[in-house]
Order: C-alpha cells, then sequence, then structure tokens
C-alpha cells in the first residue's frame, strides 16, 4: 500500500457508519451518543486504510466499554464517545493531528493499563476479544507514522485514547 493524502475526519465517520447498529438503543439500553468535536484539519498522508483500522479498533472497544457498563434508561449517565481532532506539534518542531476517542465507560484498572498493548492481552470473554486491536493500533500508529498513542483511564470515569500522526511523512 502507498500512502496518500488523507481527510482523518472522513475515515472517522465511516468507521462510525460501519459501527453505527452497535450504537443503537436496545430494549433494556439507551443509546450511545457520539459527540464530534472536530477541528479544520489539514490533509495528512498516510497509510489510509491501516489508520481507518486504528480508529475501528479504539472506537469498538469504547462500545465494547460502554455496553459492560451500559444502565438502564433511566440511569442519567448514558453512553458517550468524544471525539476531539486538533492540530498539533511532536518532538522537532513536527506538526501533527491529535485524535483524541474518549468514553465513559468503566475505565482500565491501573494494574492493567500497562499491559492493553501487548499482543493477544484481553480482559474480555472467550470468542468476544482477540486482545490484538491495541497491539496492531500502536505498531500502525508508532512504527508506520511515527505517530504516538497513548491511553489514560480514570476507573469509574472513563478511558481517553490519543492518536496523534505527523502531517507530513517526510519530517520524520
Ligand atoms: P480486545 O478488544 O480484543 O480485548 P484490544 O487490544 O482491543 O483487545 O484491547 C485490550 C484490552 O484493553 C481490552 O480487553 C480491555 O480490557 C482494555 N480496553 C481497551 N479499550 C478500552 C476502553 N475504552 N475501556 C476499557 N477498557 C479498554
Ligand atoms: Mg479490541
Amino acid at each position: 500500500a502507498e500512502m496518500k493524502a488523507v481527510n482523518i475526519h472522513e475515515g472517522i465517520d465511516n468507521t462510525l457508519l460501519i459501527l453505527q447498529h452497535r450504537l443503537k438503543a436496545k430494549p433494556d439500553k439507551s443509546a450511545i451518543e457520539i459527540v464530534k468535536k472536530y477541528s479544520d484539519l489539514p490533509l495528512v498522508e498516510c497509510y489510509a486504510g491501516q489508520l481507518n483500522q486504528v480508529f475501528m479498533n479504539v472506537l469498538s472497544n469504547a462500545i465494547d466499554a460502554l455496553e459492560d457498563e451500559r444502565e438502564p434508561i433511566s440511569k442519567p449517565d448514558k453512553g458517550l464517545i468524544t471525539i476531539y481532532t486538533s492540530i498539533g506539534e511532536m518532538k522537532g518542531n513536527i506538526k501533527s493531528v491529535v485524535i483524541r476517542i474518549i468514553d465513559n465507560g468503566p475505565g482500565i484498572p491501573e494494574s492493567l493499563r500497562s499491559r492493553i498493548c501487548d499482543p493477544f492481552f484481553t480482559t474480555k470473554p472467550v470468542g468476544k476479544g482477540t486482545g490484538l486491536g491495541l497491539s496492531i493500533s500502536y505498531k500502525i500508529v508508532v512504527d508506520k507514522h511515527g505517530g504516538i498513542f497513548n491511553c489514560e483511564s480514570e476507573p469509574g470515569l472513563g478511558t481517553e485514547f490519543w492518536i496523534e500522526i505527523p502531517i507530513d511523512q517526510n519530517s520524520h
């Protein structure tokens, strides 16, 4: 595959379309709400298909987390995924785009956080998780694009994934 100039928001939006059926309300659960806080972004030189896979992995993990914990409709704090994009700058004056994907799910215990990007690490039941999504995402963002892939989580409050990609791949 070759790098091409890509509209990041298009990639995120297409991924959300594929996941749409998982956001809908169920008989005992309210729908998951998606809030997009997009900034104006330039096109980003990247492996588009791979980056879409990162969005898919992180967003489907967020949905898994919210499904786990989704409360009956009467509960006010319903499942929420907020997606922020912005322009950033990495070490060495390298211009970048930052995509933050934040859920208000159960969070990740501190004791597990260093392991979530390990291949085959999963807390999901057999057949539900392969434990590969985040390890592949880390490789794609960091190794293939020279970017940053980070996770912060507050147990009981939620989880944030920080994906940062250099805009111009010649620069790293
Ligand atoms: P899988 O989804 O197959 O379990 P991943 O590599 O995608 O594998 O994720 C590894 C683990 O990281 C998950 O099993 C889960 O414990 C944790 N995790 C990832 N994203 C979230 C999230 N948004 N909220 C809570 N836990 C998460
Ligand atoms: Mg996963």
